[in-house]
């Protein structure tokens, strides 16, 4: 039985970022909010294939500030919302083996305490190997680690950020696929779905992967690409400590961290093209296992089926950053879209975004403009490098 068909915001898509927006707004008094949602269960998108990486080792300040923003809300996350977020303090180390990677790091770790992140360090080659004894270390010259980035578990964060919006007064439609956007002369007056239509002069696109054709329906041309990204667990394994942190091969670009009683091991493969595939494609398993043994030899003897493997969808657009705030030409079309590999780190800072500029029309956490939709129109793009 459906509340209301009216709201005073309507968010499509019942991921982790559409979760969040919606937490944030109803904690704000913002109670009138429908989240529709195309699948029977919420998270079935990006959100549930996620890494669950957070960091705030980027070179970028927006993306610093970002993390600043939502690290916090993720270790107290309990006490905010009544649910744990599953966040594991165990850092990001960044190993660098060539000079020019070491060059990179100084650089961003200038930036980065210049935002005010405490517990970086850059540390030298003996350091690192003590981090992490089993890596192959002859190349090594040193590396990058923050103790307060780690992980998280996405789903039990966005479970967390619903629970929480729905107690608050916000109401989730689920089966509700979009249909299309209804639109007049002065802008979004609401959305029908295969329920019904729902009004409202404000719709958040949180659609993830399927932003674009979201966008679409209001007039929108939007250049968010699916990416397939493939996680490859291990079975159990102990020849590594459990208390590891997410290692970063800067050379390979190949990472791993502790996941139950074994390691989830990604690789962001140059040849993947766009597209709406969601396959295990047995040669990247074979190639992601080559790397892992090459920079963690032990990793040779740990069993892997490749069965369990998953692969899921980056949402890319052109410059590797999200799509945040409003569309000048449809008034009241919000977009929160293109988080290309961050949207489960920066969803806590996204949803306070997305709920200032809704309900006061500015915020002050970062300049959104950087991340506006017209910066391709205008040629702004912007560069992160830190990207993995
Ligand atoms: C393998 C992998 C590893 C990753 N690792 C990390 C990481 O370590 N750290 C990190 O921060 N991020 C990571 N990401 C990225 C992160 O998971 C995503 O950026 C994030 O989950 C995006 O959340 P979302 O809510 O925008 O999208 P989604 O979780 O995809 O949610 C969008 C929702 O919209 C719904 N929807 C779509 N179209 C419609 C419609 N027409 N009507 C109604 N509903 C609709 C979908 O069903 C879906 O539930 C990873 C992603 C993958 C695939």
């Amino acid at each position: 039985m459906l509340k209301a068909s009216t709201a005073d915001v309507i968010i499509i898509g019942g991921g982790i970022v559409g979760a969040s927006i919606a937490w944030h707004l109803t904690s704000a008094g913002c109670r009138n909010i429908v989240i529709l949602e195309r699948e029977s269960q919420p998270g079935t998108g990006s959100t549930g294939k996620s890494m669950g990486g957070v960091r705030a080792q980027f070179s970028l300040p927006a993306d610093i500030r970002m993390s600043l923003y939502s690290i916090p809300i993720f270790r107290e996350f309990d006490a905010l919302v009544g649910h744990p977020s599953g966040y594991r303090p165990q850092g990001y180390l960044f190993v660098a083996t060539q000079p020019r990677h070491l060059e990179f790091l100084r650089t961003n770790y200038a930036r980065q305490t210049a935002e005010g992140v405490r517990d970086v360090r850059l540390i030298s080659r003996n350091e690192v190997v003590a981090m992490v004894p089993q890596l192959r270390s002859d190349d090594v010259l040193g590396g990058s680690f923050c103790g307060s980035d780690g992980f998280v578990d996405p789903h039990s964060v966005l479970t967390g950020f619903l629970k929480r919006a729905l107690e608050q007064g916000a109401q989730l439609v689920r089966e509700a696929p979009v249909l299309a956007i209804d639109l007049d002369t002065t802008g979004v007056i609401g959305v029908r779905t295969s329920r019904g239509s729902f009004s409202s002069r404000t719709v958040v696109n949180a659609a993830g992967p399927w932003a674009s054709a979201v966008a679409a329906m209001a007039g929108v041309e939007l250049p968010v690409e699916p990416l397939r990204r493939t996680l490859v667990p291990t079975e159990p394994f102990d020849r590594i400590a459990r208390g590891v942190p997410m290692t970063v091969d800067m050379a390979t670009g190949f990472h791993f961290r502790p996941e139950g009683l074994g390691f989830l091991m990604a690789w962001n493969d140059p040849a993947e093209t766009p597209g709406f595939k969601l396959g295990v494609d047995r040669g990247f398993v074979e190639r992601i296992l080559a790397l892992a043994a090459d920079r963690v030899p032990v990793f040779a003897e740990a069993e892997v089926n490749p069965s369990r493997a998953w692969a899921g969808f980056y949402e890319v657009t052109p410059d590797h950053h999200p799509i945040l705030g409003r569309v000048a030409h449809v008034p009241g079309f919000f977009l929160a879209n293109g988080f290309s590999g961050h949207g489960v780190m920066h969803s806590p800072a996204t949803g306070k975004m997305l709920a200032d500029l809704i309900l006061e029309g500015s915020t002050k956490l970062i300049d959104v403009r950087q991340f506006d939709f017209a910066r391709f129109a205008e040629g702004r793009m912007v560069q992160e490098t830190m990207t993995l």
